[in-house]
């Protein structure tokens, strides 16, 4: 654990972040993860925790404080997938699914992304076609978190008969499915990312999600899973806060600690403020989604701004380290690197403030203009 290691130079060995720098993920601390009754979150019953979602958003921070690979694999697990049979599944598909995931017995992905369509994601083209007793899905996922190894593959596909959006859970080894690791990451290493081919993989008519109809099913699972996403920059940033403290009491440099600087004081108070603002912002998402008042610009807005806000605290954090702000042995330099991911995923900091300014102006702006105007 981060906090519990010294920072001195001589010691840097032993804060070595193995899987991170291997990019591999740590299987025996799966166990572990489970004891701390996250998954699942705010769902209540089958043998999920029922946190309320400030709680729940809390734990994630507090994770990601100490490593943000291991918060996204709960999120990609928790938020997206348990979450998704939770909102849009029948009581069977929960009460076939969800005890096993809420204990980690069985880990599951969760696949919007293609190769084609990121932001622009509602688009997507993976089909879904009706065939006797189910159907077969047809195309390519990218980004998919967990995918490699995932137990439960929750996949979005396009209906081929009616165009509308429909979510399917796949099971690991179905016939047919493909998914090979993304390779040289920079952040999240330990997240294992694939490309997910699907070749004629059927799915029971019984495993087919049938709350998911459109885009806007899906939106209520991102709403929350949004929220989540904007806790981990405040988590990472309070961790690189706890490493820059300790690190600036430890070193000494003109015979004095480098605490004792007016300028490095600055900076860690800078990183302070911007904590403080930031936890506010997530207390604030979390109690207006729990009184029903959250809308999506909310949820966008909050996400855009801490992971924009959290890009400058680890920056600072790197740079207070002096070179070894740049070490992956040190920790600082590994959460400058996991939260850039983080900036680009549950929807870009760019897109997630179109969301935002689409809500305040009235006006969407997520086409150019030349594609857009008949409709302005
Ligand atoms: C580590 C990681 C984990 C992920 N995990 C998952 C997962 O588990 N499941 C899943 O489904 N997906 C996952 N994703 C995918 C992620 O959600 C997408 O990467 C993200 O939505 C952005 O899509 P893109 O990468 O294709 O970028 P693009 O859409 O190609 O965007 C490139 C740039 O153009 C900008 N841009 C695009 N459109 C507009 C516009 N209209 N106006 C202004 N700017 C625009 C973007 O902001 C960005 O800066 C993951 C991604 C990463 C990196």
């Amino acid at each position: 654990m981060w906090r519990s290691r010294s920072l001195r130079p001589r010691r840097r060995r032993s804060s070595r972040p193995p899987y991170w720098e291997k990019a591999e993920f740590p299987f025996h601390a799966i166990p572990n993860l489970a004891t701390l009754g996250l998954a699942g979150g705010t769902i209540k019953g089958y043998g999920c925790p029922g946190l309320s979602l400030t709680a729940s958003a809390i734990c994630i921070a507090e994770v990601a404080r100490v490593d943000a690979s291991c918060s996204t694999f709960i999120l990609v697990h928790s938020s997206l997938a348990m979450s998704t049979i939770a909102l849009c599944g029948s009581e069977a598909q929960k009460h076939k699914y969800l005890p096993s995931l809420a204990q980690f017995k069985t880990v599951g992905c969760w696949a919007l992304t293609e190769p084609d369509y990121g932001s622009d994601a509602s688009s997507l083209r993976t089909a879904a076609t009706k065939v006797p007793g189910g159907w077969h899905l047809d195309g390519q996922k990218r980004w998919i978190g967990n995918s490699t190894f995932a137990d439960v593959l929750i996949i979005l596909a396009r209906n081929a008969d009616t165009n509308q959006l429909n979510g399917f859970i796949v099971k690991k080894g179905a016939p047919g499915l493909k998914a090979t690791k993304i390779e040289n990451k920079i952040g999240l290493r330990m997240v294992q990312n694939g490309d997910i081919i699907l070749n004629k993989v059927f799915v029971p008519e019984e495993d087919r999600l049938t709350g998911i109809n459109s885009f806007q099913d899906i939106n209520k699972v991102l709403a929350m899973s949004r929220i989540m996403v904007a806790w981990q920059p405040i988590g990472i940033s309070m961790g690189v806060f706890d490493m820059c403290h300790r690190y600036l009491k430890e070193r000494k440099q003109f015979g004095a600690p480098l605490a004792a600087f007016q300028l490095n004081q600055e900076k860690l108070v800078r990183m302070l403020g911007n904590i403080q603002a930031m936890l506010l912002i997530g207390w604030r998402l979390c109690k207006l989604y729990e009184s029903g008042k959250m809308t999506p610009g909310h949820a966008s807005l909050g996400k855009a701004w801490t992971s924009r806000k959290a890009r400058e605290v680890v920056s600072l954090g790197r740079e207070l380290l002096g070179g070894n702000g740049i070490l992956a042995d040190f920790l600082v330099a590994k959460a400058f690197c996991d939260l850039e991911p983080i900036f680009s995923y549950e929807g870009t900091y760019d897109i997630n403030s179109l969301v935002t300014g689409r809500e305040i102006t009235g006006i969407a702006s997520f086409k150019p203009a030349v594609l857009t105007k008949s409709r302005l």
